[in-house]
Formats: structure tokens, sequence, C-alpha cells
């Protein structure tokens, strides 16, 4: 049997709890990491962030978005 791991998962531990961080939509460099190559927001399965810090999350990639600091799509 061989149990095939996904890279993307290490620890099931929100960034934002664990780290203390703002959620700032200024800060691009790190919003991307929290979105996929095309531009798509990445999953919580993917980022591990809890619902509260991925709802912000969310609303800071939108705002990114407008401001044009990050793309809508990636093509
Ligand atoms: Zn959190």
């Amino acid at each position: 049997m061989s149990i095939i791991k996904k890279p993307f998962i290490k620890k099931r531990i929100c960034r934002f709890c664990s780290e203390k961080i703002d959620i700032d939509y200024k800060d691009a460099r790190m919003l991307r990491h929290f979105v996929t190559e095309r531009g798509k927001i990445k999953s919580r399965r993917m980022t591990g962030t809890c619902s509260t810090h991925q709802r912000h999350l969310a609303e800071a990639i939108k705002t990114a978005r407008v401001i044009a600091l990050l793309p809508f799509s990636m093509q």
C-alpha cells in the first residue's frame, strides 16, 4: 500500500493565527502565497488557513486585485 502525500499539505496550522500576521491587502508578496499561478485564491485545504482568516484573506485578495496588485487571472 502506498499513501500519496500531497505536497501542499504540511501542517493544518493557520499561518495567521500562529504567527499573528495581520492580513494586509497592500502586501502583495504575502498574498501571492495564497493564490495559484493562475491567480485563483487557494483553498483552505491547500494553505491550512482557518476559516476566519481565509475569509479575511479572500477579501484582501479581492481588494488587491481592484488596485492592480494582483491579477484577476493569468494565462
Ligand atoms: Zn487563523
